[in-house]
Formats: C-alpha cells, sequence, structure tokens
C-alpha cells in the first residue's frame, strides 16, 4: 500500500491509478470504515483512503483537539484490507491559497438536524469533499449510512458538482450489542458504551411497529421519544426525528421512503444512529 503524504504523491499516483474508488475517513478507523474499503474493492479500479481530521467541520467548542489520531495502526488496517494507497494531507495542502473554494451554498435542510446543533459542520464537510473530489476524480465515492445527513449532502455535492462521480451508500456496522461502531465510542465509560444500546434498540422496535402497520410518523416519534428518556444515561436528546429518506423533509405519511434519525449524548459524548423504515 503506497502512503501519499502531499498532493505531488496524490497526483503521480493517481497517473498509475486513475479515477479510482475513494473512500474519506478521519482516521481512528474501526470496521465501519473499512466495510468502505472492502465495498471499493473490484478488479478495475484502485482504492484510494484519505484520512484528514478536517477541522473546518468541528465548530471552535467541539473535539478536533482531542479527535483521535493513530497514523500508523490506520495504515496498518487499511493495509490489512488491501487498500492500494492512503492520501494523509496536510492542512495547507487542502486549503491552499493557490486553489481557492467556491462559495458553496447548502440547500437549508442541512441546517436542520446535524446542521442545527452544529451550524458550521455541512458547510465545512462539503468545502473538503469538493477539494477531495477535484483532486481525485474519482469514479466513486463510498460512505457510510451511519451518517445519514451526510450521505444526503454527498448526494447534492455530486449531483451540483461532480455528475461523472457515483455515490454508494454503505450499510451501518455494529458493535455486538447493536450500538453503531464511531471512533466516539472510545470516549464512553463501560457504563454508557452499556447504555448506549438503547438507541439501536429503539430504532429496531421503531422498524417493528411499522412493519406491523404504525404509519403515523408523530406516533412513531413519540413512541422514540418514550423510549429513550427511560435510559437515565442519555444527558440529552438532540432529535429523534422521521424524515424522508431523499429529502430529509418532515413526512406526514409513508409514501416515500422514511428514515429515523437519533441524535443524543451520553455525557459530553453525542452518538448518532438512523434506520430506514421501509
Ligand atoms: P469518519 O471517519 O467518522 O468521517 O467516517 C468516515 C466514513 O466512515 C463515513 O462515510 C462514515 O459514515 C463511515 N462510517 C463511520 N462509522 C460507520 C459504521 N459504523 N458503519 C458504516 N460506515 C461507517
Amino acid at each position: 500500500m503506497k502512503i501519499l503524504r502531499s498532493l505531488t504523491d496524490l497526483k503521480k499516483w493517481l497517473l498509475e491509478n486513475p479515477n479510482p474508488h475513494f473512500v474519506p475517513t478521519m482516521g481512528a478507523l474501526h470496521e465501519g470504515h473499512l466495510s468502505l474499503v472492502s465495498a471499493a474493492k473490484n478488479k478495475e479500479k484502485s482504492v484510494l483512503a484519505s484520512v484528514f481530521v478536517n477541522p473546518r467541520q468541528f465548530a471552535p467548542h467541539q473535539d478536533f483537539n482531542r479527535y483521535p489520531r493513530d497514523e500508523k495502526k490506520d495504515s496498518e488496517l487499511l493495509k490489512n484490507v488491501g487498500t492500494d494507497a492512503v492520501f494523509f494531507p496536510s492542512e495547507q495542502e487542502i486549503y491552499s491559497n493557490k486553489c481557492p473554494l467556491p462559495s458553496l451554498s447548502l440547500p437549508p435542510v442541512f441546517g436542520e438536524l446535524e446542521g442545527k446543533i452544529r451550524p458550521t459542520h455541512f458547510l465545512g464537510v462539503a468545502e473538503v469533499l469538493f477539494r477531495f473530489f477535484q483532486l481525485t476524480e474519482a469514479a466513486k465515492v463510498f460512505f457510510g449510512q451511519k451518517d445519514f445527513q451526510q450521505t444526503v449532502l454527498v448526494r447534492w455535492l455530486l449531483e451540483t458538482h461532480f455528475p461523472k462521480i457515483a455515490l454508494e451508500v454503505c450499510p451501518i456496522i455494529r458493535e455486538q450489542n447493536g450500538l453503531a461502531r464511531s471512533s466516539r465510542n472510545e470516549y464512553l465509560t463501560p457504563e454508557q458504551r452499556e447504555a448506549a444500546q438503547i438507541l439501536s434498540q429503539t430504532l429496531f422496535s421503531l422498524q417493528e411497529e411499522f412493519q406491523k402497520g404504525e404509519r403515523n410518523p408523530r406516533v412513531l416519534e413519540a413512541k422514540m421519544h418514550q423510549n429513550l428518556s427511560r435510559e437515565s444515561a442519555i444527558k440529552m436528546i438532540d432529535y429523534a426525528e422521521i424524515r424522508n429518506a431523499k429529502t430529509l423533509e418532515k413526512m406526514e405519511n409513508f409514501d416515500e421512503v422514511a428514515v429515523a434519525l437519533i441524535a443524543a449524548r451520553f455525557g459530553e459524548v453525542r452518538l448518532l444512529d438512523n434506520i430506514l423504515l421501509k
């Protein structure tokens, strides 16, 4: 596996591996990330991963400085799953004045849900992905359903600026107790980790209710809140909502595929989870 540390390294590698399959990450890799690499592997295309903790998607008070970083371990894990190259760019090269980013104007839905709690987050994500997509000219990019609103943002970014790039959204990888794998799980105490299974339990029982025939989104949302508020380890429910899976708009009925989204805080740690209702 090639380790690329500069734009020069990347450009040289791309000459021999044009239009790769691309998996962007912020490192602290786990099985969730590695499942994206596995999905990206095929005979025709090389797989490029990136590891970059993007300062622009963290608000000043957020966990940018303490976000876990372990280049050696990440490289080892990526190599073991057959990644062809990993790009560890510097902040200077990604946000170089020589190559200014366009001013991106995101649709209003990115000011809701995660965007309401973290107002600058999605612009930061869109900017770094714009740069990565521009640099790599990937044939296809791979993202996890785990960050559902982010997948909707990526689809918007591709449709508006990179129509030649395809998107594959990969299923959520979970721990044995159902907790969605996340780099932030490392911050949880053993008790919080145990308690955090309430998120997936709530979503799975919601899906059961839906499959049994409950079709009132407000009733289903109330059930999610009821279930979550029984867990005393949850300091705050940021949201527990049902939205249109394509547009993320609120829904009054289930004419289109819906997604149930939860964000909740266990102490200082915010955890996200979601499930498609179909
Ligand atoms: P991050 O490093 O948190 O920016 O995540 C990089 C990519 O891995 C994103 O597309 C995430 O949605 C994806 N990812 C993170 N956790 C999981 C998971 N548990 N299952 C599947 N994909 C995941």
